[in-house]
């Protein structure tokens, strides 16, 4: 049977992710490929004890239909906590509550992008951020980025000879997959630069609160006095992943269509899981908690440093993460990433080709390392195990 799937579908780049984790699944494996927490940090016991109490004290309503703005009562902790953590001055009316960050990137391609406008991005960006806007058509203008964010001359140089730009869309910390931060400069010219164009910029901020080290930065947003930043995080890296609570902070005329949109997609986000959250920030130090998630990434990255630097030859370029899950590798530029993989997996030993997090330049020679996922022996193992096959090409 021929399927006649609709135009959209080709433009789908395959989650290269996907694939790996098929394969990553397996015991044996050494895997830095996909982003996930430390399971083991996950807060079971307590959370048992709070679905318990959650249903005992309102089951009626945890099991119910609920509103597509979010539960108040975490909306207003959400607003609470960006505005200290973030440095915003966002109302809880001004936040919705969405299934993951992914869902609020879905909902930001629909709110904004028509078939041929334009997205600019960082190089390289983030892949499944790529695959939300791509369906929607936009073209992607890739802007030259260095250690320290955008090359912001450079970002001007585009939007002066571009049309149709429909926002700017930057992962300003701890960046996935580069694990780069934007400097406090970079953040002051960039807001300069959009409030000259009026460009909106979606700021996807989902590790910005897993800092290991150095001045935490203010956001995009807290430097956003013409309501032209939409902001987004979320508690998968803070709490755990499999709640899938995020959420997105904009501007009433923005806001009202996202609850419109968010209508039309799932009508509203899990209510236990909402409920679940907000309880468990109300019953537990929910700080305490991160603290001890950053102290055991910390520790990995450091690991993952050190053995990058035992077994890595000196040509190879690497970042040093300040915070997140991410480490990204530049090796010489004859060794593509794909072919490297292809050989480290015969030693069950994974990571993400850097080639996919470019929506148009063919980069072939950079790579993605996760270090949250794997204790700090299965570190040392398996960039032992890269390092070695490295020496071959
Ligand atoms: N944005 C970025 C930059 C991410 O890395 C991720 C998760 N990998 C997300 C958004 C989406 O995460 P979630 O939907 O779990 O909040």
């Amino acid at each position: 049977m021929v399927v006649s799937f609709a135009n959209r579908v080709k433009l789908l780049k395959t989650a290269a992710n996907q694939e790996i984790l098929k394969f990553t699944q397996q015991p044996e494996v050494i895997s830095f490929a996909v982003g996930m927490p430390a399971a083991e940090m996950f807060p079971i016991e307590e959370l048992k004890h709070i679905s318990n109490k959650v249903l005992e004290e309102a089951g009626n309503q945890a099991l119910q239909y609920s509103t597509s703005e979010g539960f108040e009562p975490l909306r207003e902790l959400v607003a609470t906590r960006m505005n200290n953590k973030f440095k915003t001055n966002i109302r809880f009316k001004n936040i919705m509550i969405t299934n993951g960050g992914q869902q609020a990137l879905d909902f930001c391609a629909k709110l904004f992008i028509n078939d041929g406008d334009t997205i600019l991005c960082e190089s390289p960006t983030y892949l499944a951020a790529i695959n939300a806007f791509m369906p929607y058509c936009p073209n992607f203008v890739e802007v030259p980025t260095d250690d320290y964010g955008m090359i912001i001359e450079k970002l001007e140089e585009i939007i002066q000879i571009t049309s149709n730009i429909k926002f700017i869309y930057i992962v300003p910390d701890f960046q996935n997959p580069t694990g780069r931060t934007w400097s406090l400069e970079r953040r002051r010219q960039l807001m300069a630069i959009i409030n000259k164009y009026e460009i909106h910029v979606i700021e996807d901020n989902p590790y910005g609160e897993l800092r290991f080290e150095g001045d935490a930065l203010p956001s995009l947003k807290s430097f956003d006095t013409k309501g032209l930043v939409i902001f987004i995080s979320s508690f998968s890296k803070t709490f755990c992943p499999g709640l899938r609570i995020g959420w997105i902070a904009a501007e009433d005329i923005y806001f009202e269509k996202f609850v419109i949109i968010k209508q039309g997609a799932d009508l509203h986000t899990s209510t236990i899981n909402q409920m679940l959250i907000a309880k468990y920030m109300e019953m537990y130090d929910f700080d305490a908690n991160l603290e001890k998630i950053i102290n055991v990434y910390k520790r990995r990255r450091d690991v993952m440093i050190n053995a990058i630097k035992v077994n890595f030859k000196k040509d190879i370029k690497f970042t040093y993460p300040q915070g997140g899950l991410f480490i990204w590798v530049e090796l010489p530029y004859h060794i593509k990433a794909v072919e490297l993989l292809e050989r480290c997996l015969k030693d069950n030993v994974a990571f993400i080709p850097g080639d996919t997090f470019f929506p148009n330049s063919q980069v072939k020679n950079t790579l993605r390392l996760n270090f949250s996922n794997m204790s700090e022996e299965k570190i040392r193992e398996g960039i032992w195990r890269i390092g070695k096959v490295l020496n071959e090409f």
